[in-house]
């Protein structure tokens, strides 16, 4: 505590607004008004030695009804007379500011500076000491703070000795640390700070403790002055025990109050008084965000996105309204955050789209993808005619093909040929409309649709969008998504594309649409002619080998952090899995697989590090973290090292590691038992009333096994395997079918005249997980249902796909490539088809029919003949 402090006769003066300073407290004052931030640039900031600043009580007009005569009368008009401690609403109301004429001088112990808002306001922090009482003599202006010419009213020391004899004084005195003694009691009491205030009373004198102590509560304005005023040391001891007594027995009638409602305070005002200390804190803390500062901003970034004029007075209007509301107010921040969405938006902002070269898009194109040759060249005439004509309204692309094949990296290539940015939205599973429309803001937790959430993202208006999955929409009671989409890609209307949360209209006619579908079947007829279909069938596993050796694995083990310094994946290994591993149309799970491999070789690699000594020579290490991995064969995923980290760096690391060449073993031992192999179909036809047909899923084309068996009871037919309507339906036909042809077929001639008599027969359809439904199996059901009644088996290395007619007509039917390739990676060597289906087989790739025996068939005796082992049964039969 500063003794005598002698006072210089000019201080800078910061009013401080219906609040008081005494001797020996410390305040904190955010100077935010220019005056004030003035005077701590001129006055505090950056000097060496910092001065003492007045502080001088000032008092609103409004709380002048009951002022002292000692209100300086100069009622000052100043531009802001604004106080800085307080952030009062009535900070505005008025400028006429009646100031205090004794105030306390105050010397700075920190200074902090804000950080600066965006419209280049500052702040400071200052804490101050308060050392001694002044009064006031003149008061001027230095630029636009104030000064004042002083006194000091500070006694002498010679004063101090006299009064220090006087009885009166001692009486007061003590009187006054009794008082003050009890209230510590019960302050430690309470608050148990351990006697630390109790040493204040025996060594700082009296009259300063006083001040002290009347700073440490909270009184009145009026008390607060009067205290100030209390200049001589009598009156101000007098003043402050009474003070001091008044505020123990407030303690101690509040303590019996909340003794009594304590528990009786309900959750909801419990929270409220603590948010309430919270926000007193934040305030303290200078946290809380000036939110008139940030309206500002929110503004000024309106202002600056570039809304059309029409959106523009939508939002200006908006946001007048939400200046006008006090941020708790409902409907505060679901407005703030609509215009921050509205402000987010790209409306102008476009990726500049590079001069197009044909040849290099071209290049990326190869380099991205093996083969897909047409496919390829359908783009690059789609990037020409852009180059031509920018804004031509070209039909959308859509890429249809089973998962794994590419169609979401082709969009991105097109992306990166035209220098655009790229957003992927998935559609799958959307039904409802509003996810792509967006809700309304009337609805609770209302938001925009996917398609402005993603331009929000990518924050430009001319992206390349990737409607992924569009067959997966679906509708419902909730709307069409369909249609919305339908308006989306329509040129016409999508300059205006209406979103319900944004309830402007939004011009997404710069936006170019790519999209994916599996099937091009559930795509609304619509929807499917905006679009140009371009198929990706799905790779033969030379393709398969190719993609891998060149882009999968580089990519691969350059995501794990290796090189093919440490791991060598042969060819025939990269067969090994795709023939043992996969059985999928793309090449999806084969990545993964390969992955797999590269993290037990990441493991490996690292193990040897830990192992070896870096100078040694190294061979054949064993490492146990491999081993166990592998013995486990669960696969764990064991991820250690980092995805991006450069494969440079790695080899210069672990430049001891030995090669890791992958073989049979160690496939085993990462990818597990092999999941599939050829001889499959060979054990599940082997017996009677098996057969294999070919079907077309969202996958690609698969094999589907037809299971038929007989049992006693009264000519029913039983069907499981989570069936559609038309595939039961094409089972009735079968059946009735054989029944109708039983005596051609020589079957009632063993087994009397009633195929049915006396028993039931059930078809079951494999994969009862998996909802099947479809015309193509027709001939595959009554392959199964004669293999049944005759009791031979069907040939295991013959697959069949056609729909049949009552009459035994054999129907063409779709998908014919991508079955044809599922049979070939099912390692089946024939397969029989609809005669009609021929003109199909121009899409297959060679290389795949060279292994497969393509038998036509035209009626249902026809498929029969080729399915079975020395034709059809009922020759045999007619042979005996
Ligand atoms: P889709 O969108 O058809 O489901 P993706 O585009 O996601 O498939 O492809 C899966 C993975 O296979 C990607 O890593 C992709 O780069 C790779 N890929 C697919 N086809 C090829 C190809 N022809 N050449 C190189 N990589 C390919």
């Amino acid at each position: 505590m500063a003794e005598s402090v002698e006072l210089p006769t000019r201080l800078a003066i910061l009013p401080f607004r219906n609040k008081v300073l005494l001797p020996g407290a410390i305040i904190r004052i955010r100077c935010t008004s220019p005056s004030s931030v003035k005077l701590v640039e001129q006055e505090l900031w950056q000097k060496e030695e910092k001065g003492l600043i007045g502080i001088l009580p000032v008092r609103d007009a409004l709380e002048i009804k009951s002022a002292g005569t000692d209100i300086l009368d100069q009622s000052s008009k100043l531009q802001d007379g604004s106080s800085d401690s307080l952030k009062s609403d009535t900070k505005k109301q008025n400028d006429i500011v009646h100031w205090h004429n004794r105030g306390v001088a105050a010397r700075p112990l920190h200074l902090s500076r804000g950080v600066e808002k965006p419209s280049g306001r500052v702040t400071y922090t200052v804490v101050l000491e308060g050392l001694c009482r002044f009064s006031v003599l003149e008061l001027s202006t230095r630029g636009i703070y104030h000064t004042a010419r002083i006194s000091s009213l500070e006694m002498t020391k010679t004063e101090m000795e006299q009064i220090e004899q006087d009885p009166d004084y001692l009486m007061l005195s003590r009187q006054f640390k009794a008082t003050a003694m009890e209230l510590i009691s019960l302050l430690e009491l309470k608050q148990k700070t351990g006697g630390r205030t109790k040493v204040l009373l025996d060594n700082v004198p009296v009259h300063k403790l006083a001040d002290i102590f009347v700073a440490s509560f909270e009184i009145s304005f009026e008390e607060q002055l009067s205290m100030l005023d209390s200049v001589g040391p009598k009156l101000r001891l007098s003043k402050a025990t009474e003070l001091v007594d008044r505020h123990l027995q407030s303690i101690r009638v509040a303590e019996k109050i909340t003794q009594k409602v304590e528990g009786q305070l309900s959750k909801s005002q419990k929270e409220f008084l603590l948010r309430q200390q919270m926000r007193a804190i934040k305030e303290e803390l200078g946290d809380n965000e000036d939110d008139e500062d940030d309206l500002v901003a929110l503004e000024r970034k309106m202002q600056k996105a570039g809304m059309p004029p029409n959106v523009w007075k939508h939002a200006h209007r908006e946001l007048r309204r939400l200046k006008k509301m006090q941020p708790q107010q409902p409907g505060y921040n679901s407005s703030r955050v609509y215009l921050d969405l509205l402000a987010d938006l790209p409306w102008q902002k476009a990726s500049e789209e590079i001069e197009m070269d044909l040849r290099a898009a071209q290049k990326r194109l190869d380099s991205d993808h093996y083969g897909l040759v047409k496919v390829k060249q359908r783009i690059i005439e789609y990037l020409a005619v852009r180059k031509l004509k920018p804004d031509a309204r070209g039909p959308v692309l859509c890429f249809v093909g089973p998962p794994g094949v590419g169609k979401t990296s082709l969009a991105s290539s097109i992306a990166a040929a035209l220098g655009r940015k790229f957003i992927r939205i998935s559609l799958g599973g959307v039904k409802d409309e509003a996810d792509i429309r967006g809700h309304r803001r009337t609805y609770v937790g209302s938001m925009p649709g996917r398609l402005i959430d993603g331009l929000k993202k990518v924050a430009v208006c001319n992206p390349v969008m990737l409607l992924d999955e569009v067959d997966k929409t679906g509708s419902d009671v909730r709307g069409d998504p369909a249609s919305a989409l339908l308006e989306v890609l329509d040129p016409e209307q999508n300059k205006t594309f209406n979103d319900h949360y944004l309830n402007v209209p939004f011009d997404l006619s710069k936006v170019i649409f790519v999209a994916t579908a599996n099937r091009m079947q559930p795509i609304p007829p619509p929807l499917l002619d905006r679009m140009e279909v371009i198929e990706l069938p799905g790779y033969t596993p030379e393709e398969k080998l190719q993609i891998a050796m060149k882009h999968l694995i580089p990519r691969v083990l350059l995501q794990h952090g290796l090189s093919s310094v440490f791991i060598e994946i042969p060819e025939a290994m990269v067969k090994l899995i795709i023939q043992r591993y996969t059985r999928e149309a793309g090449v999806r799970n084969l990545e993964r697989n390969l992955a797999a491999l590269a993290r037990a070789a990441a493991v490996r690699v690292v193990e040897q590090e830990q192992v070896v000594p870096l100078n040694k020579g190294m061979q054949g290490i064993s490492t146990p973290l491999l081993e166990n991995r592998l013995a486990d064969g669960t696969g764990v995923e064991v991820d250690l090292m980092p995805m991006s980290v450069n494969s440079q760096n790695i080899s210069n690391t672990f430049r001891i590691a030995s090669l890791l060449v992958v073989d049979e073993t160690m496939l085993e031992k990462v990818l597990g038992p092999p999941r599939f192999d050829d001889s499959e179909a060979a054990e599940r036809v082997a017996s009677p009333g098996v057969s294999v047909g070919l079907v077309w899923t969202a996958f690609g084309g698969e094999v589907q096994f037809v299971e038929a068996t007989e049992m006693v009871g009264k000519g029913e037919l039983h069907l499981t395997g989570q069936l559609g309507d038309v595939i039961k339906e094409s089972a009735q036909i079968a059946l009735t079918w054989v029944r109708a042809r039983a005596t051609d077929l020589r079957l009632d001639a063993a087994k009397g005249f009633n195929l049915l008599e006396g028993r039931d027969v059930h078809i079951h359809f494999p994969a009862g997980a998996v909802p099947k439904d479809g015309p193509s199996a027709g001939v595959t059901l009554v392959t199964s249902l004669v293999s049944l009644f005759t009791q031979k088996s069907v040939r295991s290395d013959t697959a069949m796909t056609g729909e049949m007619t009552l009459r035994g007509l054999v129907l063409p039917v779709g998908g014919v490539k991508d079955k044809i390739l599922a049979a070939h990676r099912y390692g089946i060597k024939r397969v029989i088809l609809p005669e009609r289906n021929l003109k199909d087989l121009v899409e297959v790739p060679s290389s795949v029919l060279a292994n497969l025996e393509i038998l036509l068939a035209k009626r249902m005796e026809d498929v029969l003949e080729h399915a079975f082992d020395g034709g059809c049964p009922w020759r045999q039969h007619s042979k005996l």
